[in-house]
Order: structure tokens, then C-alpha cells, then sequence
């Protein structure tokens, strides 16, 4: 049995939300994981501004945002050639059943209610990412 040398896989993780609260929230959520490196964007035009500086693993995103809220940014990811694929964590403060099938069928993979709980957070953001707990 050889032991791999190769350092560990580093995730990057776009982070999507207008409230600065929520955002150090998330980002400190996600701090638990070490492996991963945060990208913050405070609307979903930044957001795929940030998108176009290189390749990102992971999107989580609000959906009520100013100049272009999370479920636009949705739909723009999933025709965008380099992130089509990437998977998308929706957060919001929607807890209706609508607003959740309507990110579902624009291409989000899950959808987390806010007041986030961090465990549920890691624990989304490791299934995606295929990572062990
Ligand atoms: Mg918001």
C-alpha cells in the first residue's frame, strides 16, 4: 500500500448574500470545513463577476438580494459553460413550499431555510462536495 503525497484537494465556495451579518454567519460556518476557501459576493451581478475570475466547486446564495437576487443568479449559472454543473445551496428566509420548487427547477441542488444552523450548512456543503463528515 503506498501512501498518496499529494496535499489535500482545496474546495473554493462562492458565498452570495446582500446581508453583511449573514454573509460573516456562512463564512464562519464554513471556516468548520478546512478544506474550503471563501469567495464573497454581496448581489448576484458580483456574484457572477466573481464567478469569472476562475473555477469555482461550490455556490450558496440568498435569494432576496438588490441589483440581482439569487434565483436569477440561478438560472445564469446553469448556462454558464464553466459552472453549469457546479452545485448550488439556496438560502433564504422563504419557507414557502413554492419558493423552494422554484429554485429546486432552476437548477439549486438544496434549499436551507433561514435562521441557518451551521451544522446544516457543513453537513449540505460536505454532500455536495463529496466530502466525509
Ligand atoms: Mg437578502
Amino acid at each position: 500500500m503506498t501512501l498518496s503525497t499529494s496535499p489535500p484537494r482545496e474546495f473554493k465556495c462562492l458565498v452570495v448574500e446582500d446581508s453583511t451579518m449573514m454573509r460573516e454567519l456562512l463564512v464562519f460556518a464554513l471556516s468548520r470545513i478546512p478544506q474550503i476557501r471563501v469567495t464573497e459576493a454581496n448581489n448576484g451581478l458580483d456574484g457572477l463577476r466573481k464567478l469569472t475570475t476562475g473555477t469555482f466547486d461550490i455556490l450558496l446564495t440568498d435569494i432576496n438580494m438588490p441589483i440581482m437576487d439569487g434565483l436569477k443568479l440561478v438560472k445564469r449559472v446553469r448556462t454558464d459553460s464553466v459552472h453549469k454543473n457546479m452545485p448550488i445551496i439556496v438560502i433564504s428566509t422563504e419557507s414557502a413550499e413554492e419558493d423552494r420548487q422554484r429554485a429546486l427547477a432552476l437548477g439549486a441542488n438544496a434549499y436551507i431555510i433561514k435562521p441557518i444552523q451551521a451544522t446544516q450548512v457543513i453537513a449540505k456543503v460536505r454532500e455536495l462536495l463529496g466530502l466525509k463528515a
